[in-house]
């Protein structure tokens, strides 16, 4: 197996998709298949829809496809994970074609699926071809595009924890690796107005920053460097209130309060957040002030009881007089 996917970027790369009928199947959803469609010289027989990534509802859509030999994932992340599932259960072929760069999910190899409402990656799947069709992309609301700095942004935040992790437990550590994660957060910075535009370049500059990242997660043999407090945030926001965010919005908002936390040029990354026109305040990205007040202070339970890697988190008493501060700007 390759160790990476073949990365095109280009215009018209769907128009160039060569698909035999009988042999390929397409993964994805109503919206992305509309706009890409029209613009095959070929369809396949077979189109799968994704419902929910809830592992014995994929489990049965997989049971009713025929033999393929190749599928092909067209949409945002859960379209990705799809087709991986699909690729790595039947051990065919993969090609991606995202429609938004909202999240890592094209370029990392384990699947995200649910298995009684809770996340779990799982197996391996690797896409030989990434095309990353510009006119596709583009026809994405900006919104979704630009929350796509965050997952490589949350290095900002993580690699601190991993630190601390460290250092409380000696946690495996690798100052190589934290420099290297902290020039793709430095390279971010530097393509942060094309990211706002979502421009050509902005785009490439994207996924070649999530697969930059993804190879030093790889190398290190986890996720440590780009997953931690901020994400823990997330994760506990999702499970108290029950309602769904766009990822790299509710990422930005833990980051802005975990930097907080830490001490870590909070306001920095303020404007940071602001330049790549990423959304985090709560009332912007669907969280209620009272809704996050609960959030924080229950936060550190959350933590233990997924007995989530050390953090800022796990070191904090979270009093109302601290979550004020925290918060404070914030709507
Ligand atoms: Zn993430």
């Amino acid at each position: 197996m390759r160790e990476h996917p073949e990365l095109r970027f280009g215009a018209d790369l769907i128009e160039g998709l060569d698909i035999n009928p009988s042999t390929t199947v397409i993964a994805t959803m109503e919206l992305p298949w509309k706009l890409v469609a029209p613009r095959l010289r070929c369809r396949p027989d077979h189109i799968v829809f994704v419902q929910d990534m809830e592992r014995s509802h994929l489990d049965e859509t997989e049971g009713k496809l025929p033999d393929f030999g190749v599928v092909v994932g067209v949409g945002g992340g859960s379209c990705m994970d799809f087709a991986k599932y699909l690729a790595w259960k039947r051990g065919s072929r993969l090609i991606l074609v995202p429609s938004i760069v909202s999240v890592d999910a094209c370029v990392t190899h384990l699947v995200a699926v649910r298995e009684d409402g809770r996340v779990r990656n799982i197996g391996h799947a690797q896409a030989e071809s990434l095309l990353i069709d510009f006119t596709l992309i583009s026809a994405a609301p900006a919104r979704l595009n630009r929350a796509g700095a965050a997952d490589i942004l949350s290095i900002h935040t993580a690699s601190f924890d991993w630190l601390l992790g460290h250092q409380k437990h000696a946690e495996k550590y690798d100052a190589s690796i934290a420099r290297r994660c902290s020039n793709v957060v430095n390279e971010l910075e530097d393509c942060a107005a094309e990211i706002q535009a979502v421009s050509h370049t902005g785009i490439r500059r994207l996924v070649e920053l999530f697969e930059t990242e993804n190879d030093l997660c790889l190398e290190l043999g986890n996720y440590r460097p780009e997953e931690g407090s901020e994400h823990f945030f997330a994760y506990n926001t999702e499970h108290v209130t029950g309602k769904h965010f766009i990822h790299g919005e509710l990422v930005s908002l833990g980051m802005l309060l975990m930097a907080r936390l830490q001490k870590n040029k909070p306001d920095w990354l303020k404007v940071l957040l602001d330049t790549l026109g990423v959304l985090y305040q709560p009332s912007d990205i669907g969280l209620e002030m009272a809704e996050l007040r609960h959030i924080l202070m229950s936060l550190p339970d959350y933590c233990r009881a997924e007995n989530l890697p050390h953090t800022i988190i796990d070191e904090t008493d979270f009093s109302p007089t601290l979550v004020d501060a925290l918060t404070a700007g914030l709507r």
